[in-house]
């Protein structure tokens, strides 16, 4: 048991209620609470002021006080402290509004136990402390929020749920690496975070920004294991990445950097264990690097040990187009689904990188006329059309589009807002929110991109009947090509462009398929039932696989 007590504040106005609750909190033999009860929210936030409170346990159904109401006024008044609602089997949906507006948990009053109360509060603490460091990112708090929202919907185990919620696996990594002139020395951050180890070796990419945290990573790792389980990839997800701007480093300092960062992460990886591959601010040419790194390491050559390396090193066909071609093969279908001809559509590419210029090339060949575009440097409008081979000759050149003579330049803010019938989100997160959601104008929403979205602004996407192709299906084309590669180099054959092409299709298909299916039966938006099918994959493996000891 803990050495300090615990301090909860129970607001609830049922004398029953709060009776049950005091005595459950006696029989927990883990936990050593002090509680103090309130029965009006006035008297709560009154105690509250006072602070010392570790916890409030919540009724949001109070005589002077109703509905998320009660919680804003809370958060309002202590917005550090956890809040967990107490509810009834009634207002179970309103409970789970209460855990998307930032409540910790919900827990039913009629089902609770000593055990369960006390795993509860033990765990929502555990929460705050993780969350008061390198957690909290708005990426990581979404993801949570998307995935919390599907758990409520599919009732999902409470205990699995809670293992699913943080990842399995996680190392930060401080390491320096040498400048150009040989004098100076910078020091970085670097992070490889394992969600999900249960349905494989894990998979994901390895990202450069400026931004990376360990929330971000945690986040992106998360959406792999969604991704992967509802692709029905043999994988786990994981996700890696450094805090470093790659525009400002010359070839040698990126090699160097990624070596150093490789041997860091070494006891993390390998081809059976966990494959890194390219993600934003890395390409092929990284992956070599990381492949040699670690082939130097174990003293013989392990081509298998990342994906999206050069065709000549045991890359696949394919890969590096994969997830901007399986975006269309997806576009496609949503396309079809909803009554539109993409010969004569209109479309706006947010990105002009990997994942949006493939996205760009290959909307195009469907008859699409791309009139946007852009980058971090600017955005391009040209009603009548953009000729991408210039484009693409313009940023070999410049390396990014401002200055490109065609077109008239736009902001990027206002890119999202051009009236057009596809928009692909092909470079951040964070993109569509409640400030924009309604000025959007197309009738696809492609996401290429992870997180672009929040999740108020899918639920003003989904009342304005925007059809929405989520990230975990949009760009799962990525993944899919790269298990492709994994099975190609541990088989040591290779297959041709077509029966890759031609794979990747059908697996994509089939869970757009699954995804569209679902959504119609249970009344869900896409990115709900696309997560719905994924954590159901997981779930199941994971209770057949038991628990460990
Ligand atoms: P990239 O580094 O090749 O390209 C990123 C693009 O975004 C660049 O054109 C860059 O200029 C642009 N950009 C950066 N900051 C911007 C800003 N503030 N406003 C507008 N544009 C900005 O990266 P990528 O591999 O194409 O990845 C893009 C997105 O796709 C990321 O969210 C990534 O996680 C996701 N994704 C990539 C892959 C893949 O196979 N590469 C697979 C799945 C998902």
């Amino acid at each position: 048991m803990q050495d300090q007590a615990i301090h909860l504040l129970l607001i609830e106005d049922n004398p029953l209620h709060s009776r049950l609750i005091q005595r459950l909190l006696e029989g927990e033999q883990q936990l050593r609470c002090e509680v103090e009860v309130v029965d009006r929210l006035a008297a709560g936030l009154e105690r509250l002021g006072r602070g010392g409170i570790d916890l409030v346990l919540l009724d949001l159904v109070l005589p002077d006080s109703q509905e998320l109401d009660t919680l804003f006024q809370v958060h309002e008044a202590v917005p550090e402290v956890p809040v967990v609602i107490l509810t009834s089997l009634d207002d179970v949906t309103l409970a789970a509004r209460a855990v998307e507006a930032g409540a910790y948990d919900y827990l039913v009053k009629t089902h609770l136990n000593s055990v369960s109360l006390g795993r509860a509060i033990r765990y929502t603490l555990a929460r705050v402390r993780a969350r008061s460091g390198e957690w909290e990112a708005p990426m990581f708090r979404l993801a949570q929020q998307q995935f919390l929202k599907a758990a409520q919907i599919m009732a999902l185990d409470d205990n699995i749920r809670q293992r699913l919620l943080f990842p399995q696996r996680t190392q930060v990594v401080s390491f320096p690496f040498f400048r150009d002139d040989r004098a100076q020395v910078e020091t970085v951050f670097g992070y490889r975070v394992q969600h999900v180890l249960s349905m494989g070796p894990t998979k994901g990419g390895i990202r450069y920004h400026e931004e990376v945290d360990l929330g971000e990573v945690a986040a992106l790792a998360m959406w792999m294991t969604w991704k992967c389980a509802l692709m029905q990839l043999p994988f786990g997800g994981a996700k890696g990445g450094v805090r470093v701007d790659p525009t400002t480093l010359s070839d040698r300092e990126l090699q160097r950097l990624t070596r150093r960062f490789t041997v860091e992460i070494i006891d993390m990886i390998g081809p059976d264990k966990d494959i890194p591959a390219p993600d934003m601010g890395t390409n092929e040419r990284v992956m070599a690097w990381m492949m040699d790194t670690y082939s130097q390491q174990v003293g013989y050559t392990v081509p298998t040990v990342v994906t999206g390396k050069p065709v000549v090193l045991g890359g696949s066909l394919g890969r590096k187009e994969a997830t901007g071609r399986g975006l269309v093969y997806l576009v496609q279908a949503a396309a079809e689904h909803i009554g539109l001809d993409l010969s004569k559509s209109t479309a706006v590419v947010q990105g002009f990188g990997n994942v949006g210029s493939y996205s760009a090339r290959f909307l195009a060949e469907t008859g699409a006329k791309i009139i946007g575009i852009s980058d971090v440097s600017t955005g391009l409008y040209n009603p009548n059309g953009l000729a991408l081979d210039a484009l693409l000759e313009y940023v070999a050149e410049h390396r990014v589009l401002k200055g490109y003579p065609d077109a008239d330049e736009v902001t990027n803010a206002e890119l999202l807002e051009l009236d057009c019938d596809v928009l692909a989100l092909a470079a951040l997160q964070n993109q569509v929110t409640v400030e924009n959601a309604d000025r959007l104008k197309c009738k696809l929403l492609a996401e290429g991109a992870n997180g672009p979205t929040t999740l108020e602004a899918d639920d003003i996407l989904d009342e304005r009947g925007v059809f929405v192709l989520p990230d975990v299906i949009g760009n799962a084309g990525g993944v899919t090509v790269s298990y492709f590669e994994w099975v190609q180099g541990t088989q040591n054959l290779t297959w041709t462009l077509e029966e890759i092409n031609a794979r990747l299709k059908s697996i994509l298909l089939d869970a757009f398929q699954r995804t569209l299916r679902r959504a119609q039966a249970e009344q869900l938006d896409m990115r709900t039932a696309a997560l719905i099918e994924g954590v159901s994959r997981v779930t199941e493996a994971k209770l057949l696989r038991g628990l460990f000891p």
